[in-house]
């Protein structure tokens, strides 16, 4: 099975806002840092003005380990976006890290067949910088020792 071959994408570059913007800097150093409400306790992603949870508006970005499992994933064989094109066909994954039950992130699966993306695999966050500024989190899986 043939790897989904990203050298020939260029993505879409991410626009930081007033939200997001703690995350992305985070990313930029290689940490993930998610917003966590420090009324209520719940992490969530992607960051809102309020907790969606309690409505708090206490929250900070904390960083939280890379480690998670596949929450839900689909296989992309046709490109919505044609910059994506010469991957296909490729996995997005939606992982649930364990530092931040209820924080859902979404990304691709690198490094393997996009065959090898199932509910309940264990994956690790890996750095992708697209520029100078911006620096995308995407995953890979924890290989567990043959
Ligand atoms: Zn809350």
């Amino acid at each position: 099975m043939p790897l989904s071959d990203w050298s020939q994408v260029t993505r879409p570059i991410p626009v930081p806002n007033e939200w997001t913007k703690p995350f992305w800097e985070s990313a930029k150093q290689g940490v993930l840092a998610l917003q966590h409400c420090q009324a209520c306790g719940h992490f969530q992603h992607p960051p809102y003005a309020t907790c969606v949870q309690c409505m708090s508006i206490d929250l900070t970005f904390e960083p939280v380990a890379g480690l998670g499992t596949i929450y839900a994933y689909s296989i992309m064989y046709h490109a919505g976006d044609k910059r994506f094109a010469a991957a296909l066909p490729y996995a997005s994954i939606i992982v649930e890290l364990d530092a931040a039950p209820g924080a859902l992130l979404a990304g691709n699966l690198l490094e393997v067949p996009y065959t090898e993306a199932k509910v309940g695999r264990r994956v690790e966050v890996v750095f992708e910088p697209l520029n100078d500024d911006i620096t995308l989190p995407q995953f890979r899986l924890l290989h567990a020792q043959a």
